[in-house]
């Protein structure tokens, strides 16, 4: 087994799928204690359309909790097909609201204005065409 593949725990004593995943959740703690951030919550569940949800590892958010940035921590396999699936579905719903880190690497809204990472093609996505019709 990989030391990558191994759960950890962070200072704050989650237990993290990872080294690497609790070394990010360590990161995110300094930021907190030099004030760069007010705060950020572990495992933060997204819907991103009628039967899926992504549940991002990380979110930062301000004193009163609103969600400010999502943050993903992905160790060997950074661009599995379920986690661009997941990510695709989430840029199509949420896009407009919260840039995404991957690895402190922010990867939405890209600075070339809508290219997101190596997701798959539009037309290669199972997304249905109206996922929220229900809730606004
Ligand atoms: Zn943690």
């Amino acid at each position: 087994m990989s030391p990558q593949a191994k759960s950890q725990r962070c200072l704050l004593k989650h237990l993290h799928q990872s080294r690497g995943e609790a070394g990010y959740c360590d990161g995110l703690l300094g930021r907190v204690k030099n004030g760069q951030i007010a705060a950020f919550a572990i495992q933060h569940s997204f819907p991103v359309s009628k039967t899926k949800s992504w549940k991002a590892d990380f979110v930062i958010t301000d004193k009163d909790g609103l969600i400010l940035e999502v943050h993903e921590y992905k160790g060997f396999n950074p661009s599995d097909d379920n986690f661009r699936l997941k990510l695709a579905l989430f840029f199509e719903r949420y896009a407009d609201r919260w840039p995404v880190f991957v690895n402190n690497k922010q990867v939405f809204p890209s600075k070339s204005g809508h290219r997101i990472m190596n997701l798959p093609p539009k037309k290669k996505r199972k997304i249905p065409s109206r996922p929220f019709a229900g809730r606004r």
